[in-house]
């Protein structure tokens, strides 16, 4: 629902207005929105079009829409921004093995449409596009979409998820979902017997590494400096595993194949005097060079970790701002599985609705 607000004294009053609703005519004190606003006049009186949210879902990945549909049941009338990416990280997958509820496995874009509907069911208000001001300097928040809309949202949930790194090659493109993948506890299983690399030294490529090392044939790791990233318990375990091959001062030029990956042009001491170009057969080509969490719109506002993941209070999806929640990969370094970002959007939900009632 959108309040037509009419502010008097806009201009002149840092402070609260007076404002009068165009519907009802009654004057009540407002807080001055604390973005800039698209106002208009109208004779000497300053209008805007603000809409009143109770819960604003940012992002729908299974956080959000898992968000969405306990909140929808929980008559918090949510509204969802669906961002860049509908239906979020899992949609760059193709056939999700590993959801509950799916024993022969499900289309990654129909898991996600399905969501998309289990939400709407419960009466869930999901727009396409995304937020791009946030203000949760005091409630209500004040937040503006891609349109200008402006939006004050009693509470907020940000399940906006996170964005895996690639190394930027025309070949990732082009063989994604074709041998190329992001996520080894994903797509690993099609690799059974096969020879797959993985990019990157961290704790991520050494976990992906020994994920993979237990079904694939042969793992390769290619990282680029002499020495791997990842802490020493890592180091040992890839180092001591039979079956992977660490190729050290080695970065990716591309990959090749006919209808898939089958294998990767590598270069060993790039830019040096005994720099050397050379070829592997692989099946599959993992990246673990580290994720992006999409918290840029919230940055110096909401409390993250070095890396820029949201952190929440423990056993809870609660931000350090009251009001605030964070379901999914945004807050989660360490698991990043569909299923738990489910679990943590219905956490966000059941809390946001607790808080609610407190009020
Ligand atoms: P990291 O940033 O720790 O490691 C990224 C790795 O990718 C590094 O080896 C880096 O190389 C390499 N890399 C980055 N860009 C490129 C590129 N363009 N080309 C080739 N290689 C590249 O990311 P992680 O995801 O591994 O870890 C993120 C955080 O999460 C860390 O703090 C980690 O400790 C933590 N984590 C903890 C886990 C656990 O405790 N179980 C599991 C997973 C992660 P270089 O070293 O040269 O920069």
């Amino acid at each position: 629902m959108t309040d037509s607000l009419a502010y008097s004294q806009w201009n002149n009053n840092e402070h609260d207005s007076l404002a009068q609703c165009l519907f009802c005519n009654k004057y009540k004190i407002l807080i001055k929105p604390r973005l800039e606003v698209k106002s208009y006049l109208r004779g000497n009186i300053q209008y805007i079009d603000m809409e009143k949210v109770k819960t604003l879902i940012i992002g729908s990945g299974p956080a959000g829409y898992t968000a969405a549909i306990y909140a929808g049941r929980a008559n918090l009338q949510p509204v969802l921004y669906s961002g860049l990416q509908p239906g979020g990280q899992l949609t760059t997958t193709t056939i999700v093995e590993n959801f509950p509820g799916f024993h022969e496995g499900i289309d990654a874009n129909q898991l996600m449409s399905e969501m998309r509907e289990q939400a709407k069911l419960y009466g869930a208000d999901l727009r396409d596009g995304s937020i791009v001001k946030a203000d949760l300097s005091s409630r209500p928040f004040h937040l503006e979409d891609d349109r200008g809309n402006q939006i004050e949202a009693e509470t907020v949930i940000i399940a906006t998820g996170a964005s895996a790194k690639y190394l930027g090659l025309a070949d990732e493109e082009k063989y994604r979902g074709q041998g190329v993948s992001a996520c080894a506890t994903c797509d690993g299983f099609f690799y059974r017997k096969r020879t797959v690399a993985v990019v990157g030294g961290g704790d991520t490529a050494c976990e992906e590494a020994m994920y993979l090392s237990g079904l694939a044939k042969k793992v390769y790791m290619i990282v680029r400096k002499p020495q791997l990233r990842a802490a020493e318990i890592m180091r040992k375990r890839v180092t001591e595993k039979e079956n992977i091959e660490i190729l050290y001062n080695t970065n990716t030029l591309g990959l090749f194949g006919e209808d898939g990956v089958e294998g990767a042009h590598l270069v060993r001491f790039k830019g040096e005097e005994n720099e050397e170009k050379f070829d592997i057969n692989i099946d599959g080509f993992f990246l673990a060079i580290g994720h992006t969490p999409n918290t840029d719109l919230f940055k110096g506002q909401v409390e993250m970790d070095d890396h820029g993941f949201i952190i929440t209070k423990p056993k809870s999806t609660a931000t350090n701002i009251e009001g605030v929640y964070a379901a999914g990969d945004v807050a989660d370094p360490t698991y990043r599985q569909g299923v738990v970002a489910a679990g943590t959007g219905a956490m966000a939900a059941i809390e946001v609705d607790r808080f609610l009632q407190k009020q």
